[in-house]
């Protein structure tokens, strides 16, 4: 299957790709189009153009889109609910973005549509990484943190845990981004029970297109 990855950085993407290969059981194929990482200022308000980019001028038949979290609303699987509001919830703005692009679309040339999964790093996608590796990584500890004005890490404690320094190359971003993620590929449960909205939400999204 043809996949797209687009999130802040390529070392996330290739680690993207190491976890859609897992959740499908087979290695996803490139796409005829190189996407590049866009910090996070970036990611959500060039997502309709490189939705729009994708869906007429390449042969993806799915796009996987991450964010990360940072300091703005976690996502919650009540989203989306009338009552429930999400606040600046990127997981939901991401969602948002891609429904009104996609009513703009013509149909694609003798091709179907192109499926998205959205996935929400809470608060960074180095938190993912670290899945089973006995640090207070998941949505749980991190909604407990803000509730407590604790926050069990910061950004920066993340990168130094994955990648032994706050500033790695992007050499040594997708070393240690691919080898984690292949990793935890031997226990996905683990990471969908960390992240259920975030990573799991995603994971569940991507194991449909499985089937069809
Ligand atoms: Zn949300």
């Amino acid at each position: 299957m043809k996949i797209g990855f687009y999130s802040e950085s390529v070392a996330d993407q290739a680690a993207l790709a190491v976890f859609a290969e897992g959740i499908l059981g087979e290695p996803p194929e490139p796409i005829e189009m190189a996407l590049e990482g866009h910090g996070v200022s970036t990611v959500l308000s060039l997502l309709a153009n490189v939705y729009r980019g994708v869906y007429y001028n390449s042969d993806a038949e799915g796009l996987v889109v991450v964010v990360d979290c940072d300091d703005t609303a976690m996502h919650s699987l009540d989203h989306g609910k009338p009552e429930v509001t999400s606040g600046d919830c990127r997981f939901c703005q991401a969602q948002a973005i891609v429904e009104k692009t996609k009513k703009h679309l013509k149909p694609r040339n003798g091709r179907p549509s192109l499926k998205v999964a959205i996935g929400l790093a809470v608060p960074a996608i180095e938190a993912w990484y670290l899945v089973g590796e006995n640090h207070q990584v998941g949505e749980a500890a991190w909604k407990v943190g803000l509730e407590s004005n604790q926050r069990p890490f910061t950004r920066r404690q993340l990168k130094r845990l994955v990648y032994n320094t706050d500033r790695p190359s992007l050499e040594l971003e997708t070393e240690c981004a691919v080898a984690e993620a292949r990793r935890i590929l031997e226990d996905l449960k683990a990471i969908e029970t960390a992240f259920p909205a975030g990573f799991g939400s995603m994971a569940k999204e991507i194991r449909s297109w499985k089937s069809q």
